[in-house]
């Protein structure tokens, strides 16, 4: 149970966006986004806990298009994913979200596409990455990936890549993010891991828990 508003009017979010959540059908905040938007659009790092389907997308891509500049013509999100599918979801919500922004351009980064069709789109520029840990870390490796201007790092669904044991991937590509950002960890489940990477890479995390409605 929480007592905070369900309204995004009650966020600091612009006419635009608000006018573009209505479009989109989003009427009030599901739970988890009305615990964790007025955390996460302080600029804290967060480690929300929520059962699928629960809109916990929304719930970061909010939150890092408000840490974003537009006219900045570099790379400032991140999220990873644990694979390709869940991946090419994440990326159709931010621009679905986006739209209300001017000309915000993701780039999707998972295994299973040439590496050069994607190092082409980098080139032309990339506002937010959405991709699977080995492929993004491969793209940094190589240099065809900049993240020195990064101002938040996601996780999303990091129980399932521990899961897929990306542990190590993980944290080798959080090291490399600037230090000043912020790191939000979104999760169906909090399995030991999860401490461990908070530990390792998160600045005085709040965590947030949402149970199952049902
Ligand atoms: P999760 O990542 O928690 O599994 P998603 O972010 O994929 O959940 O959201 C599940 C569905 O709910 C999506 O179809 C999304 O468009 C929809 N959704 C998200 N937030 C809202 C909202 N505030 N109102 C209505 N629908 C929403
Ligand atoms: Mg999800």
């Amino acid at each position: 149970m929480t007592a905070s508003s369900t309204d995004f009017r009650s966020l600091p979010l612009s006419p635009a966006m608000l006018a573009n959540l209505q479009q989109l059908g989003y009427l009030e905040m599901t739970p988890i986004q009305a615990a964790s938007l007025p955390v996460a659009l302080l600029g804290k790092d967060l480690i929300a806990q929520a059962k699928t389907g629960s809109g916990k997308t929304a719930a970061f891509a909010l939150a890092l298009l408000a840490n974003l500049n537009p006219r900045r013509f570099a790379v400032q999100a991140m999220v990873l994913c644990p694979t390709r599918e869940l991946a090419d979801q994440v990326t159709t919500e931010i621009r679905r979200l986006a739209r209300a922004e001017e000309n915000i351009k993701v780039v999707t980064l998972c295994g299973g596409v040439p590496l050069r069709n994607q190092m082409a789109s980098l080139e032309n520029g990339a506002h937010i990455v959405v991709g699977t840990p080995g492929r993004i870390m491969d793209h940094l490796e190589r240099g065809s990936l900049n993240i020195e201007a990064l101002n938040t790092l996601v996780l999303d669904e990091a129980d399932r890549m521990l899961d897929m044991g990306f542990f190590d991937d993980i944290a080798t590509v959080a090291h490399q993010c600037p230090k000043e950002r912020q790191t939000l960890l979104f999760s169906a489940t909090y399995p030991e891991g999860i401490a461990r990477l908070a530990a390792q890479f998160m600045r005085a995390p709040q965590t947030l828990k949402v149970e199952a409605q049902h």
